[in-house]
């Protein structure tokens, strides 16, 4: 029986897929002759990171980072303080921050300026998902999987307090 948390199925596992192949093969050839740092956002962000990272022809290396998040809930407070920071200086390095949703934008914008200030070479943006009608900050994300309407979803690395991660596709949660 299917766990009664688990709604509706709002992008398949094979969407997944194709669209990350294809993130893959964009990344490749806008960073072709360059050394690229994936800077992934834990936890959300490690199935995502793992699949578009093995469709990637570049020479690449991954750092992680943890930001508090939401927590047990499903609203955000706005308040972003850093868990664990990045092992190396990318002072000169071309960084991608690997994110799994946009929603206010609040974490991204907090990041992106941190990161900023490190003086990387250059600082982009790739998220699976976002939802527009929730931004709160102007973000600019140069890569984006999909666009998704305002529900709480899990799924493909993203959590209902710390469950569901390991689903293959992305699902709306069910009373939100
Ligand atoms: P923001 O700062 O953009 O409001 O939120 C970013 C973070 O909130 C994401 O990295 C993610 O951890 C969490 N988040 C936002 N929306 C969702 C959602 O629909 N589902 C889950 N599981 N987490 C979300």
């Amino acid at each position: 029986m299917r766990d009664a948390e688990i709604g509706e199925i709002l992008v398949q596992a094979d969407e997944l897929q194709r669209r990350v192949r294809a993130l893959g093969a964009e990344i490749s050839a806008d960073y072709e002759g360059r050394q690229l740092l994936l800077v992934c956002v834990l936890k959300g962000a490690v199935f995502f990171l793992s699949d578009l990272m093995r469709q990637l022809q570049i020479p690449c290396e991954v750092d992680f980072m943890a930001v508090a998040s939401y927590g047990d809930s499903t609203d955000s407070s706005g308040v972003v303080r850093i868990l664990k920071d990045l092992d190396a200086p990318i002072e000169g390095r071309d960084v991608l921050i690997v994110e799994d949703i946009v929603d206010s934008g609040l974490t991204l914008k907090y990041l992106l300026r941190n990161l900023a200030a490190r003086r990387p070479a250059s600082l982009e943006v790739c998220a699976l998902l976002t939802k527009p009608e929730r931004r709160k900050a102007q973000i600019d994300a140069k890569y984006i999987g999909f666009e998704i309407p305002n529900r709480f979803v899990i799924g493909y690395g993203l959590d209902h307090a710390e469950r569901h991660r390991n689903l293959p596709f992305v699902a709306a949660l069910t009373n939100e």
